[in-house]
């Protein structure tokens, strides 16, 4: 079996193995070419020590990223490469980190310390692939298997609970039986692992071809790494809208948004709300009144102790708060929320209450022909280029102020004419927008400045 590397990747193993050092592509690049995707980094593995690698790349950049743990970084055609020497850890006295990692000369016991056996594969061209732990095996079937002992290499890093069920939701595999069953049972030790391991591996679950499924299978993984997610496990809605319990509903329509962060995380979130909201009415139904403003409090919560972006949490949050806001085709209704929203946020909610509706029971999944059609004449409506903003009102500030407008007066004023445009009372047009004011004089209005 051939694959074919980039260049930096040929160069560097070139390199190493005319220095008389073994060298190999290893990890997740290997598993990738394996099932036929374009690997995202090419690490490598050798046998020479970080010094004696520092001495083969002297003639390039090279970083000295983590040579505790043996890993050099080097600069090669312009690109970045690690290079890693092979490994063994030491005692996992944490569930976290290695005590300590001590070098050695064996490919198979660097492959050892590896997490899953498809992880654990090594290839050069010319030598093919080693595969100590039948990873291509495992690869070709789907299955996600610990190399060594389950548990023990889940006591050693809880991260690797996640990881596993990361790549079953990316790959759309499963986990093997033992592999399974210890990582229900070492869930609670994911507890230990910071914020930023937790986060980094939960996107890449959200964003998985089979993330709902995997988010389905295993609630008690899910709910360490979001002790929110507990309470909707099972909780019943009692409501004819419904056919899920909130938790599977939940799992069901982040399968049913696009594969990117924010919606994924919005979608994950929307309900967080629910369990502390619920009551039953006289109708026999169950209710949950003002669970969006409770779901948006508790995103906020878990965004900002899993350290996302300050971007993201409040894309996030918008989303979650306007989930189940009703939006209707009436233009004037339509230019208020893009005004509020901006046209990139408007079309993502208009995904999150599609997403949200395919999920609901069946009856009720039509709901989403109001929303295409909401979507088509949105874009129809943008297509004409109004005016949803005060920039981008046919006055500016300077007309006002030549106006004889100043300060508070000014801004009102400015408010008041895009008020006007976006209830579609007077065209963006400038004499429209000077006639107005002319009638409607605010300069001199204290009270419309005092509330400015
Ligand atoms: P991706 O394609 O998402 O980058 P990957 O398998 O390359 O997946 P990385 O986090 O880049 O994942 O790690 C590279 C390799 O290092 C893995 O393939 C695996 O062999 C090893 N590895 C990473 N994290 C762990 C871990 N926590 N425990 C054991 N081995 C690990
Ligand atoms: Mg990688």
């Amino acid at each position: 079996m051939t694959f074919s590397l980039p260049p930096q990747a040929e160069k560097a193993l070139a390199l190493l193995h005319d220095a008389g050092f073994e060298a190999w592509i290893v990890g997740g690049c290997v598993r990738d070419f394996l099932l036929g995707l374009v690997p995202k980094d090419y690490d490598i593995t050798t046998s020479a020590l970080p010094e004696e690698t520092k001495k083969v790349f002297g003639g390039y950049p090279t970083i000295e990223t983590g040579a505790r743990h043996g890993t050099i970084t080097v600069v090669l055609e312009g690109e970045t490469l690690e290079i890693t020497t092979y490994r063994v850890d030491g005692a996992y006295s944490d569930a976290r980190h290695p005590d300590g990692v001590s070098f050695t000369r064996s490919l198979r016991e660097d492959a050892a310390r590896r997490d899953f056996t498809m992880n654990a594969m090594a290839y050069a061209p010319g030598l093919g692939i080693r595969d100590f732990f039948g990873g291509t095996e495992d690869a070709r079937q789907g299955i996600i298997r610990a190399v060594g002992d389950p548990e023990t290499r889940f006591r050693e890093d809880a991260l690797r609970i996640l990881r596993a069920i990361r790549f079953a939701a990316v790959l759309d595999f499963s986990l093997e039986e033992a592999t399974q069953a210890a990582a229900r049972r070492c869930a609670p030790a994911l507890g230990k692992i910071s914020a930023e391991r937790l986060y980094a591996e939960l996107g890449k679950l959200l964003c998985g071809k089979a993330a709902g499924r995997v988010l389905r299978q295993y609630p008690e993984i899910l709910s360490v790494v979001i002790p929110e997610l507990g309470p909707m496990v099972g909780f019943q809605q009692q409501n004819e809208h419904h056919c899920y319990d909130v938790y599977t509903h939940t799992a069901v329509a982040v399968d049913h948004v696009p594969p990117v962060l924010p919606l994924r995380l919005a979608m994950l979130l929307h309900d967080v709300g629910k369990p502390d909201t619920f009551f039953l009415g006289e109708d026999g139904q169950g209710h949950f009144y003002g669970h969006a403003r409770r779901s948006v409090a508790l995103a906020e919560t878990i965004l900002t102790r899993l350290r996302a972006p300050r971007r993201l949490r409040e894309q996030v949050t918008t989303l979650v708060r306007y989930h189940d806001a009703v939006l209707e085709e009436d233009p004037r209704r339509l230019r208020r929320w893009l005004n509020k929203l901006g046209p990139e946020t408007f079309f993502d909610l208009l995904e999150i209450q599609r997403g949200d509706t395919a999920a609901l029971a069946p009856a009720y999944c039509t709901r989403n022909d109001r929303l295409n059609s909401l979507e088509k004449v949105a874009k129809e409506l943008l297509a004409e280029k109004p005016c949803l903003t005060m920039k981008g009102l046919s006055v500016n500030g300077n007309d006002l102020l030549a106006l004889g407008y100043q300060g508070p007066n000014l801004g009102a004023a400015l408010r008041a004419l895009l008020d006007r445009v976006l209830e579609g009372e007077i065209p963006n047009e400038k004499q429209a927008l000077l006639g107005w004011l002319a009638q409607n004089d605010t300069k001199n209005s204290p009270e419309r400045g005092d509330n400015a």
